[in-house]
């Protein structure tokens, strides 16, 4: 002990006491002398003895008076006080003790003795420094871990009993917004009112279960919420200890409360950002994963696990190392090279590269982008990397390039030049067909030379590179514009075209877009036409004259024919006269054939030919045909038969001039084209319905007949059957012609059938109308049975029987002419 830093005053009138005293103790302590009460009040301002020996008799204040006024000043009350006194009454004695003098020490003392007794104070003195030097320490630590304290004396062996007496520190207090004793008494109930509903059961169970543990095992260290008395709830970690006597009989706890409502607080929002982080990181489809300096995986996101097809975090970090084939597309071993370029992030920060992957379960390559960032990591660095894989990215960009391909295709291979300019005029792009049009093969030279096909001047006169920059400021303000242009290409070939010009929207400015439409087929075209127009108004015209003037031409022919028929019939004609005459009457009356059929067919030509329509009878229409037809006969040995039957009907409406000229067409040609054997004419009706009737002529013949290349013309205009030596026989080629085109405007039709060298059969079917149900009936069909021409018919009674009996059946009139 070193005792030498306690200072004791010792207090007496008698100085020879004094003197004993300070020899006595000076060794030991620094020894202060007084000699009265007075002058030790004065020493005790400057400095405070840690002992005060204090005589009782003394002038002045005695020693009684002393000590109540040391133990009434707070600053000096806790100065432990010894009385050494000459008074050994037990009176005395008793008086100093209550007073609170902490010895009594009478004179004539055995200096031993004193100095033992002061010794012992001085060990009460050093014990309760001790005891308060660990209250101080006591108190810096619950400060320091900011901690308040509870203290529990436990009087009853029970942790709920209120008996047990229990002390809350102040700064328990303060911290649930209490002040004292006043208002958070120190009873349990007080603290148990604090607690939360739902965890006031829980903390006392634990309390109770560490109380009652005798073993002292069972710790007592929990979280719970207290009610501030704001009303807030805040979070506080508690814990206490017990002493225990040796049954392990609770004999004391202390515990501490501290505040961790800011650390919940903090430790939530970490836990909060950690999971969002990880939300982030597991939700993006971007692979992540953080590497070590040994190369080692540390952990990956939810994408990375997916993307080689793992189950979890787990099994990528085990293999990892499966994910890729054992070389590099560049032959380096996979291993080696992603050491490398690990090891290249960690010294360089960063670096990025495209890696070969493969997927573990079914070895699929995949092409990666890897980009590998180094970060700091506690208190050291890894390498973070993020994995983009490319096959998809890969097959994107196949398809643009496609797609690119496509329409570069469609643009080379589209009829028309097209060319992008900017907003200075400037060229931008064009197709292949613009760069043929210059004649260059590459962009730049059509750069370069494109103004050289643009002529100085345009067709209107103006020049050109002016024109050029108008109508594209035109279509940069209007969005669209259309023109003619003239370009003369380098072989000096002039091209006009239609050049259309559209605003577009390109990256964020708008450009024009040139379509050249080359015109030079289409102006030819055009020319085409104008030239056939002249044409057809020429063919028009000779239309319209052939119909004039053949009409014009038949009046004076008529005259000629009909003369020459009424000299004819004068009898008693010279022979040569007669002769002459009767060739005068063929070639009028084949000339007026002649005549007719160019009328009809140029009729036929101008569309005017008309179909009209009227009742007439049908037998009336036979006898004029074979009236007329009778003399083509001549003189060649030919049975004409006519081939009709009774149910022929009587009355038709219809065209009959026309039906007229179409069965003389065809016999006449049958008679022309026939040297001996037979012709024949069938007639039949048919009723369609009730108003319409199908005429059926068939005229065969067996004459040379047709070839089958000539039978595929004869109904051409103006087509004769190809001249062979046989067939010198006159003709214009224009009477099928027109009998077609008639029996087609009577909605009919005409087929043939021929052999060269023994006849034709030519069929016609045409529309009539006849709402009449009459046939010729048996007396008709009786008179024409076996129609037959005979060779000494008078040619003259013929004509004349012709003109007389108009109208009249000529079969039964002339009976006496047929066989
Ligand atoms: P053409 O006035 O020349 O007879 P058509 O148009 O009536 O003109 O006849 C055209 C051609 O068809 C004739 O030139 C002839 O060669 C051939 N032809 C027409 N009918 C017959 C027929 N019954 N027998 C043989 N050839 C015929």
């Amino acid at each position: 002990m070193d005792a030498t830093r306690y200072k004791i005053a010792l207090v007496d009138d008698n100085l020879a006491t004094l003197n004993q005293g300070k020899s006595l103790l000076q060794d030991t302590y620094k020894v202060y002398t007084m000699q009265a009460a007075a002058t030790l009040f004065e020493n005790l301002e400057k400095d405070i003895p840690d002992l005060i020996l204090l005589d009782i008799e003394m002038p002045g204040m005695n020693g009684y008076e002393t000590l109540a006024k040391l133990k009434d000043d707070p600053r000096y009350k806790d100065i432990p006080v010894i009385f050494l006194t000459g008074n050994a009454d037990e009176e005395s004695e008793r008086r100093g003790l209550s007073l609170g003098v902490s010895d009594y020490i009478t004179k004539h003392f055995s200096p031993g003795i004193l100095k033992l007794r002061i010794q012992n104070q001085i060990r009460l003195i050093e014990q309760i420094n001790t005891v308060q030097y660990e209250i101080m320490k006591y108190k810096l630590v619950s400060e320091a871990i900011d901690a308040a304290l509870w203290d529990m004396n436990v009087l009853v062996d029970d942790p709920a009993s209120p008996e047990n007496q229990i002390t809350w520190s102040q700064e328990l207090r303060h911290m649930i917004g209490f002040t004292d004793e006043n208002d958070f008494p120190n009873t349990i109930e007080a603290f148990a009112a604090r607690f939360h509903p739902n965890d006031r059961d829980m903390a006392f169970a634990a309390f109770a279960a560490h109380f009652n543990d005798r073993s002292g095992k069972t710790p007592y260290n929990i979280q719970y919420r207290l009610k501030h008395k704001n009303g807030e709830y805040r979070y506080f970690d508690g814990f206490g200890t017990t002493l225990r006597n040796n049954k392990g009989i609770p004999l004391r706890v202390s515990g501490a409360v501290r505040d961790i409502t800011d650390l919940k607080q903090m430790q939530k929002k970490i836990a909060d950002a950690n999971e969002r982080v990880n939300l982030m990181l597991d939700s993006t489809p971007l692979c992540c994963q953080l590497w070590g300096r040994d190369f080692k995986t540390i952990d990956c996101n939810e994408a990375a696990v997916k993307l080689y097809g793992f189950k979890s975090k787990q099994e990528y970090t085990e293999r990892f190392h499966e994910c890729s084939p054992k070389y590099q597309s560049d032959g380096q071993l996979s291993a080696e090279k992603a050491i490398m370029l690990v090891k290249k992030a960690f010294d360089e920060g960063e670096c990025t590269f495209e890696w070969m992957h493969q997927i573990p379960a079914t070895g699929e390559p995949m092409l990666a982008e890897i980009s590998l960032v180094r970060v700091k990591y506690l208190d050291d660095y890894v390498v973070a990397g993020y994995t983009r894989d490319l096959r998809e990215h890969n097959k994107m960009m196949e398809r643009i390039h496609e797609e690119e391909e496509r329409l570069q295709l469609m643009l080379d291979t589209m009829p028309m030049a097209c060319r992008l300019f900017g907003q200075n005029y400037e060229f931008i792009d064009c197709n292949q067909q613009a760069l043929d049009m210059v004649g260059v093969t590459s962009k730049e030279e059509y750069q370069k030379k494109s103004n050289d096909i643009i002529p100085e001047f345009q067709l209107c006169g103006r020049k050109s590179q002016e024109l050029k920059k108008e109508y594209l400021d035109t279509a940069f303000e209007k969005g669209y514009l259309r023109f003619e242009w003239l370009y003369v290409l380098p072989d000096g070939e002039k091209l006009p075209c239609e050049i259309t010009l559209v605003r577009v929207m390109h990256k964020g400015e708008y450009i024009i877009a040139g379509y050249i439409r080359d015109l030079r087929e289409q102006k030819a075209i055009l020319e085409e036409m104008r030239k056939a127009e002249i044409a057809e108004e020429g063919s028009k015209a000779k239309t319209r004259f052939l119909a004039n003037m053949s009409h014009e031409m038949r009046t004076p022919l008529n005259v000629v024919v009909g003369l020459t028929d009424l000299m004819l019939e004068e009898d008693s004609l010279a022979p040569s006269l007669e002769k002459n005459l009767n060739k005068i009457g063929t070639a009028g009356t084949s000339l007026l054939g002649l005549i007719n059929d160019i009328l009809d067919i140029s009729k036929i030509e101008a569309g005017k030919l008309e179909i009209t329509p009227v009742n007439y009878e049908v037998p009336s229409l036979i006898n004029d045909i074979i009236t007329l037809n009778l003399i083509r006969i001549e003189d060649k040995p030919i049975k004409f038969q006519l081939d009709i039957k009774e149910n022929l009907l009587y009355r038709l409406y219809g065209d009959d001039l026309r039906i007229k000229q179409i069965i003389n067409n065809l016999l006449s040609n049958a008679f022309k084209y026939t040297e001996r054997g037979a012709v024949s004419l069938s007639l039949t009706t048919e009723r369609q319905d009730n108003e319409n009737v199908w005429m059926e002529i068939i005229v065969s013949d067996t004459g040379i007949g047709m070839s089958a290349d000539d039978l595929q013309k004869i109904f051409k205009d103006y087509s004769q059957v190809s001249a062979s030596t046989s067939r010198k026989i006159e003709g214009t080629g224009l009477g099928l012609a027109i009998t077609k085109s008639l029996i087609e405007m009577m909605n009919g039709e005409i087929s043939v059938e021929s052999e060269l060298g023994k006849g034709s059969v030519f069929r016609a079917r045409l529309q009539q109308k006849s709402r009449d149900h009459t046939t010729i009936g048996p007396m008709v069909m009786e008179n024409i049975k076996n129609f037959r021409y005979s060779k000494t018919i008078d040619r003259k009674k013929l004509v004349r029987a012709d003109l007389s009996f108009a109208k009249v059946l000529v079969v039964t009139m002339c009976s006496p002419i047929l066989i």
